[in-house]
């Protein structure tokens, strides 16, 4: 054996330890779980490698994962036989932040204040690092499935690690030995009662076996299945275990704010099981725009990113797993696959008509799904055409007369004034200057309701599409809106704009004074208390539209 490398952890990883270690308010609680998931991370990624590697399973076929507890000593042991780490893997996975989803806390971090970082903590889970804040060393013995060489990581988490050989024999036979030594205040997590409610309640829909053993010397006994509950029929399952699962493969700890879960036969054999967040994930925004959802085949995980969903649905979190698929072929030509092609629209289908049950079903949860990803599905709008209506469908609206409440356009629709002929709205990236802005006078003044955008993406959509019900899309700030004809709320029979004399004089005063900046300078119907306002001409942009682009330097 040669002697420890020690190594120091990247700057990020330091700074992650050091709060874990200082965080009073946070959720310990999440280290097991976040483990266990490791665990059975590796058993999967080993099943999925030995499609073509039949031989790296050996004789010990199954996954399992197995805690060893000792409470004497104060040592929790988590162990799986999954697919292991090499030497430079664990210098890599364990020193650095190779995670998005850990780059991503991290940078939240930077700007968020102590006591608010620390509940950070709980929500994000973080990982392997949060072993640090129960443990006060951590050793990892791991071998690589099909390596005749084993290592051993140690840290305290204190700033360094190292990395050294090991025997064989001192090493799992294959996969990966976490062993956990309990702070003082931390060492109920080495008694049975606790982690087996721990796993109960965290970890229970995990794919993969848990067993557990009380003492290091005694018999393990098989606390978790590892039956997949998505396989299970929808009867045999309550609530609180679609919840568990849930807070499993999406990383959240809410409750979901709608359940996905159906088999479809046919042509087509798959099984989904997806959720609608309770609450905004925190990679919303995220450029990739990549929807979080796993592609089984026959249980077999082959990607926990799959291209199932289109963007606009990346709020999403679940699973699909297909019987279809074939498993010989690799992870690349299955995203690319007709069958997957199909699989995709599918489901991409199901979950618009289940968010439109939804909304019939229960207003109020729709309303708060929309809050948390209206701006998300809206991006659908200009890049989904195929769904457009059915997206149309399921937007809802703030307008000058839903009283802060959302609206539908059906609703909108159905209270348009006689001789209205367009759904109006306007757009800016203010919502409370947009809605005492001056161009809503004359429609305010006439009871006709429009829509006030006011997210980023709302300039894109409305301007490309076509309508709704027949009724095209009109910005109140372009051309002379029709309202002519529909009349004042208090002056039913109000007559075409007075234009004496003197506004005539003064219309050409300030037509010749503006010269070319303006292209006309009109009397207007819109206005009923603020004096001018500037409109966009008929067919020219839209306002908002033009602000955004001359933002972009186009
Ligand atoms: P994540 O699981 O999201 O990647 P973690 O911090 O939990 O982030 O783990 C970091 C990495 O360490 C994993 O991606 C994996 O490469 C490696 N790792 C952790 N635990 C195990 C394990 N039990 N077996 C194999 N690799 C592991
Ligand atoms: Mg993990």
């Amino acid at each position: 054996t040669q002697a420890p490398q020690s190594r120091t952890f990247e700057a990020d990883v330091a700074k992650l330890l050091h709060l874990m270690v200082h965080s009073v308010y946070s959720d310990k609680d999440v280290f097991l779980r976040e483990l266990v998931s490791n665990a059975a991370d590796a058993c999967e990624k080993l099943r999925y490698e030995a499609l073509s590697h039949p031989d790296l399973l050996g004789e010990d076929q199954k996954g399992a994962i197995r805690i060893t507890l000792d409470p004497d000593n104060g040592r929790l042991t988590v162990a799986d036989n999954g697919i292991g780490m090499s030497a430079e893997e664990m210098i890599e996975a364990l020193g650095t932040i190779a995670r998005s989803g850990t780059r991503a806390f991290v940078e939240r971090l930077e700007t968020a204040q102590q006591a608010e970082g620390s509940q950070l903590i709980g929500q994000f889970g973080v990982g392997f690092y949060s072993t640090f804040m129960v443990a006060d060393k951590v050793e990892v013995f791991s071998r690589r499935a099909g390596s005749q060489a084993a290592n051993v990581w140690v840290s305290d988490g204190k700033g360094a690690y190292s990395v050294a050989a090991v025997n064989l024999e001192d090493a799992p036979e294959r996969g990966t030995r976490v062993v956990l030594h309990l702070m003082e205040d931390a060492r109920s997590y080495a008694e049975a009662h606790t982690v087996e409610r721990l796993i109960k309640t965290h970890s229970g829909h995990v794919p993969v076996p848990i067993f557990l053993a009380d003492k290091p010397d005694a018999e393990p006994r098989e606390i978790s299945d590892g039956a997949a509950l998505w396989a299970r029929p929808k009867a045999e399952i309550a609530a609180a275990d679609y919840t568990d699962f849930y807070r499993g493969v999406a990383g959240q700890f809410d409750e979901p704010a709608l359940t996905i879960h159906f088999r479809a036969e046919g042509r087509q054999e798959y099984t989904m099981l997806a959720f609608v967040p309770g609450s905004r994930p925190f990679d919303l925004f995220d450029p990739q725009r990549k929807a979080r959802m796993k592609l089984y085949v026959r249980r077999v995980l082959i990607s926990d990113e799959a291209d199932l969903l289109p963007g606009y649905l990346r709020f999403m979190r679940g699973l699909v797993d297909s019987a279809d698929l074939p498993l010989n072929v690799s992870r690349e030509m299955i995203q690319e696959s007709p069958l997957l092609a199909a699989i995709r629209k599918a489901v991409t289908g199901r979950v618009l008509s289940e968010l439109e049950k939804l909304s019939t079903a229960d207003a109020g949860a729709y309303a708060k799904v929309w809050d948390n990803f209206g701006a998300v599905l809206k991006e659908g709008l200009y890049e989904d055409f195929e769904r457009r209506d059915a997206l149309l469908g399921l937007a809802r609206f703030k307008t000058t007369s839903s009283g802060g409440e959302w609206r539908s356009l059906k609703d909108y629709v159905a209270g348009l004034k006689d001789n209205q002929t367009a759904i109006y709205y306007l757009a800016g990236d203010d919502a409370r200057r947009i809605e005492t802005s001056p161009h809503l006078e004359g429609f305010r003044a006439r009871g006709i309701e429009v829509l006030l955008l006011a997210d980023p993406v709302d300039s894109f959509w409305v301007t490309s599409a076509l309508g709704y019900e027949g009724k095209p899309f009109k910005s109140v700030t372009q051309g002379a809106a029709d309202l002519a004809l529909i009349p004042l709320l208090d002056k039913p029979e109000e007559a075409a704009p007075d234009v004496s004399s003197a506004v005539a004089a003064y219309l050409a005063f300030a037509k010749s004074t503006l010269g070319e900046d303006v292209s006309d300078v009109r009397a207007s119907e819109r206005l009923t208390s603020s004096a001018v306002c500037l409109v966009a001409p008929e067919h020219g942009m839209d306002k908002r539209l033009e602000q955004i682009l001359a933002g972009a330097g186009k």
